[in-house]
């Protein structure tokens, strides 16, 4: 029997805790959390993400407002706005949504984002406060991913974790956080031999990978708690993960399925951290 792990019910466990949490930071300070997220251009897929972004916000009483901005932006005009951030009292947590424009470089806005409003936990200093232990702002997915596996009551402690995908956004931090509870972590990438043989020692798995089913039930020990990342499209253009779900379900301990899984854990811990970094600022 494979426990399907409800990544909406954790979700809205999340949202209800944070609303709970901006009242009373409310109560005390005479203002709410406020998260800021920049848009630039016109990527419909942006849109979307950033529309999600400011009504979950606005529903657990949340300040802030999305900054528009054309198409045409350049970098000066970013870094321009995120110093108006950093120096506003008002803004908790600074997002800005990728990818931006052509005109634009990436690199530069992010790393002007002070890492005490940087909400999405991708500025080196948070990198480097997450893989120290020092208390900082951490990537939201990943954040997410411990949360359900805390739900479960995965015990991690000398666990054997697999992180298959080492990107900056997912795998690394994921790494780190299971680190950081004492799992033994392997971390799987392109250029890993043998990812079948890893998969099959480990306790725990997360798919991070961004390739369609590619994790199949015999790759999997009956005990593997699999937790799915991936967001692709199959053969039919149906949403799916990373981890072959007709094909896994009923083999292993514990599986996300996708979508309901992990997707809406990310925007529940992005309203976490903005509640925090605002405590933390508030020195709370
Ligand atoms: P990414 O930057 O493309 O990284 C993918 C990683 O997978 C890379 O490290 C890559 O290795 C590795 N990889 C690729 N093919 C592999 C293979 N055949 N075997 C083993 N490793 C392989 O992707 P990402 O941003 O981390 O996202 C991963 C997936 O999660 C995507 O499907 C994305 O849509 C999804 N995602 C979901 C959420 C959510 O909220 N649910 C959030 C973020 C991402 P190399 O480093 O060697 O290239």
């Amino acid at each position: 029997m494979t426990r399907l792990i409800d990544g909406k019910a954790v979700a809205a466990k999340v949202r209800a805790e944070v609303a709970q949490g901006v009242a009373e930071y409310r109560a005390r300070h005479g203002r709410a959390p406020g998260l800021h997220v920049v848009l630039a251009g016109e990527d419909p897929a942006s849109a979307v993400y950033v529309r999600n972004k400011e009504r979950a916000a606005a529903e657990v009483g949340m300040a802030g407002r999305v900054h528009r901005l054309p198409s045409s932006v350049g970098t000066e005009a970013l870094l321009a706005l995120v110093r108006e951030l950093n120096q506003a009292p008002e803004v908790d947590g600074i997002l800005v949504q990728l990818p931006l424009p052509p005109s634009a470089h990436a690199e530069p806005v992010l790393l002007a984002i002070d890492p005490a409003k940087d909400v999405d936990g991708f500025h080196p200093v948070n990198v480097g406060a997450l893989w120290t232990g020092a208390p900082g702002l951490v990537p939201c997915t990943p954040r997410g991913c411990l949360r359900l596996l805390d739900e479960l009551g995965v015990e991690l402690a000398g666990a054997r974790a697999l992180v298959i995908g080492r990107s900056n956004i997912v795998g690394k931090p994921m790494a780190a956080l299971l680190l950081g509870r004492s799992a033994t972590v392997t971390v799987a990438h392109s250029r890993t031999r043998g990812l079948q043989e890893l998969c099959r020692e480990a306790d725990v798995v997360v798919a991070a990978v961004g390739r369609a089913k590619l994790v199949k039930a015999s790759w999997l020990r009956e005990e593997a708690v699999v937790i799915d990342v991936g967001m692709n499209r199959d053969e039919a253009g149906k949403l799916c993960g990373d981890v072959d779900f007709e094909d896994v379900h009923g083999h292993v301990a514990a599986l996300t399925p996708v979508p309901g899984g992990v997707g809406p854990m990310t925007i529940a811990m992005l309203l976490e951290n903005t509640l925090r970094a605002a405590r933390a600022r508030a020195g709370d």
